[in-house]
């Protein structure tokens, strides 16, 4: 939606509009569909102050700042990781097992890359593993 400020030229009232978006602006006056509130002449024109769209500007900023909101949240866990757990890199479902079945390893925390058919075979294993999408420190 976007709100535009109407000046009827018989009159001089200006009055807000709202259109869907600018085409159907030009689609009414030219059909001349748009009419002043105040004396009803067609002579309408769009005054030359900026119109208002409807959430656009407002909607993207919060967007942004929700998206960096969780990357910031991603960021702390992923450091948090980082401290307290191990990198096994490629080797997480095979670390993963052996910790499972090896109890001398039991509290060995470790971290990893595997894949959704690893993961999944893990977990038919009874062995519990948490995903988590991870950021890469150059992203923004
Ligand atoms: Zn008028």
């Amino acid at each position: 939606m976007i709100k535009y400020k109407l000046i009827c030229k018989d009159c001089n009232n200006i009055f807000d509009s709202w259109f869907s978006n600018s085409k159907e602006y030009e689609k009414l006056k030219k059909r001349k569909y748009l009419n002043c509130h105040f004396c009803d002449s067609k002579k309408i024109e769009k005054t030359l102050m900026a119109p208002n769209v409807l959430n656009s500007s407002d909607f993207k900023k919060n967007d942004v700042n929700k998206i960096k909101e969780i990357k910031s949240k991603l960021r702390e866990f992923k450091k948090f990781i980082k401290d307290n757990f191990q990198y096994v890199g490629d080797n997480f479902a095979h670390e993963a097992r052996s910790i499972h079945y090896d109890l001398k390893k039991k509290n060995k925390a470790i971290y990893g890359k595997a894949s959704r058919k690893e993961i999944e075979e893990l977990k038919q294993e009874g062995i519990k593993t948490e995903e988590f999408p991870w950021i890469e420190d150059k992203e923004n």
